[in-house]
C-alpha cells in the first residue's frame, strides 16, 4: 500500500481531511491534478500591487473554521461592509450607503435572512419566493443579484430549502472578510508537511470493499480507503472513472444538484475614480456585481455566476472585458475605458479541473447533498457539493467536508 488513505484533489476539502488524518497519525498521499494546490482558492500575487483572488475572496461570516486557520497562520484580516459601502445603480435609481438603509424596502434586505429562516412552505423555487413576498422592483433586483453571487446560481434554480437550512445555519452573518495577505496563504498552511502529488490527474478509481487504486499517468496508487473531493462538475462530465460505476443513488445525486458557470473579471486602473468608502457595487447586465479590492487601490472586480457567466464565456476574453466595461458605465461613464490599464478574465468553466462555479441545490434536490457525502464501500466523499446545512460552495463548508470524511475513516478504523 502507498499510503493508509488516498485523498483525490488538494483543494480545501482535501488539505483539511489530509491534515486531520495526518495529525491523527495517519499516511495520507493526495493526487491533485493541477500543478499547484488550493483547487478554486487561487490567488495572483503578480497583478497589482496587493494580492488579488482569481477564485475564493470572502470568508463569510466570522465563525467559520477557516478563522482556525488565518490564526494559525498569523493573517491579518479586512472587513468589507456589505451594506454601508455599497452603491446600487440602474437607470432610474442611484442609492449609496447610508441612503439605502433609509429606505424601508432595501432596509428589508439586511433581514433576507431571518425571512428565508423563518419560511415554512414547499421547496419552492427562490424567484417564486420573492414574487410572493412582495419585494419593491430594485430590492428583487438586489437579493436577486446577491443570491446570485452567493449560490452561484439564478434564483429560479434554487431550493428554499436549502436557502432556509443555510440561513438556519447562520453562518454567513457578521460579514464578509478578506485575507489580506491572500487565501492561498491559509492553504499553504493547511498543506504543511503533506505528501501532495501535484499535477497527477487521476484517471480511473478501482474501488471494492477491501481498498482502492487511483490509476494516473505517473502510475497506480493503492491504499485500503480513499476520499474523493472532485469538484460537482468533474463528477458530472466523468473526469475520472469509477470501477466499477458509483451506485445509481450516488449517480442520481451527482446529477440532481447544480454547479452553474462562474467568471471573474479583475480590472486594473491607472488610479482608483470612486470613493473610499465604496465596497460594493450593484449594477445592471451583462456584468452587474462589482467589488473594490482595498480601499486606495485602482482594483474592481466583478463576479459573474449562471447564465450571465455563459453569455460573456461565449462573448470570449475581449468580449467579457467590454461587457464589464459596458457595465460600469453606468456608474462611472468613460473613466473605466480611459484609465483601465490591465485586467484578467478567470473562466472557471473553462478550466477542466473545475468546470463551473460552485455548487448549488435546485428546488427538490435538498437531500441530494447528504447521499453525495454519504461512503461507499472504501470510498468517503468530501468537497463543497457534499455539504448540507453548514455552508455548501463556500471554502469553509468545504474544509469541514474534509473533516468529517477524515473522522469518518478514523471513527471506522478505531471502532
Ligand atoms: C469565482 C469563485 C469565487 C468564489 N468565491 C468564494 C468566496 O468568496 N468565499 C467562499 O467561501 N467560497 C467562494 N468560492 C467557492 C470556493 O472556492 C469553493 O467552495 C471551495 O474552494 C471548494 O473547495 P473543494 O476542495 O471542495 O474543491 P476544489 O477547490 O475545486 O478542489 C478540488 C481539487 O480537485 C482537483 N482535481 C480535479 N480533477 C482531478 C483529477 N482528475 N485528479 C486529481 N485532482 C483533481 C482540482 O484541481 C482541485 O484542486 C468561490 C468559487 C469561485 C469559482
Amino acid at each position: 500500500m502507498d499510503a493508509d488513505v488516498l485523498i483525490i484533489g488538494a483543494g480545501a476539502a482535501g488539505l483539511a481531511a489530509g491534515r486531520a488524518l495526518a495529525d491523527a497519525g495517519k499516511r495520507v498521499m493526495l493526487l491533485e491534478a493541477r500543478d499547484r494546490i488550493g483547487g478554486r482558492v487561487w490567488t495572483d500575487h503578480t497583478f497589482a500591487r496587493v494580492p488579488v483572488e482569481r477564485g475564493a475572496e470572502f470568508i463569510h461570516g466570522a465563525r467559520g473554521v477557516t478563522w482556525e486557520w488565518v490564526r494559525h497562520a498569523g493573517l491579518t484580516t479586512a472587513l468589507a461592509e456589505r451594506w454601508t459601502g455599497r452603491r446600487i445603480l440602474d437607470e432610474t435609481e442611484r442609492l449609496a450607503g447610508v441612503e439605502l438603509l433609509d429606505r424601508p424596502d432595501m432596509r428589508r434586505l439586511l433581514t433576507l435572512d431571518e425571512e428565508i429562516a423563518a419560511y415554512e412552505g414547499d421547496d419552492i423555487s427562490f424567484a417564486e419566493w420573492l414574487t410572493m413576498q412582495g419585494f419593491s422592483p430594485l430590492a428583487a433586483h438586489v437579493a436577486d443579484l446577491r443570491t446570485a453571487h452567493a449560490a452561484c446560481a439564478m434564483p429560479a434554480a434554487l431550493s428554499m430549502h436549502a436557502l432556509r437550512a443555510e440561513a438556519r445555519a447562520g453562518y454567513d452573518n457578521g460579514g464578509d472578510f478578506r485575507i489580506l495577505e491572500g487565501y492561498d496563504r491559509v492553504m499553504a498552511a493547511i498543506a504543511d508537511g503533506l505528501d501532495v502529488r501535484l499535477a497527477t490527474p487521476v484517471e480511473v478509481i478501482r474501488w471494492s470493499r477491501r481498498g482502492v487504486e487511483a490509476g494516473t499517468v505517473y502510475g497506480t496508487f493503492r491504499a485500503p480507503v480513499a476520499i474523493v473531493t472532485l469538484p460537482l462538475a468533474a463528477l458530472q462530465a466523468g473526469v475520472v472513472r469509477f470501477e466499477p460505476a458509483l451506485p445509481l443513488e450516488k449517480t442520481n445525486a451527482i446529477a440532481a444538484l447544480a454547479m452553474a458557470p462562474a467568471m471573474k473579471i479583475l480590472f486594473r486602473f491607472d488610479e482608483p475614480f470612486w470613493d473610499e468608502s465604496l465596497t460594493f457595487l450593484s449594477l445592471r447586465d451583462p456584468a452587474p456585481v462589482w467589488w473594490t479590492v482595498r480601499p486606495g487601490e485602482p482594483l474592481l472586480t466583478a463576479l459573474l455566476t449562471g447564465p450571465r457567466a455563459a453569455h460573456l464565456s461565449a462573448r470570449g476574453l475581449e468580449g467579457a472585458v467590454e461587457g464589464g466595461l459596458q457595465s460600469l458605465r453606468l456608474a462611472f461613464g468613460d473613466e473605466p475605458r480611459r484609465r483601465l490599464v490591465d485586467w484578467q478574465v478567470i473562466n472557471w468553466s473553462a478550466d477542466p479541473w473545475t468546470r463551473g462555479g460552485y455548487s448549488s441545490t435546485p428546488p427538490g434536490a435538498y437531500s441530494a447533498r447528504t447521499v453525495l457525502a454519504a461512503p461507499c464501500g472504501a470510498l468517503h466523499f468530501a468537497g463543497e457539493a457534499t455539504v448540507t446545512d453548514d455552508n455548501p460552495a463556500t471554502v469553509h463548508g468545504a474544509l469541514r467536508s474534509g473533516m468529517r470524511a477524515a473522522t469518518e475513516i478514523l471513527d471506522v478504523r478505531s471502532g
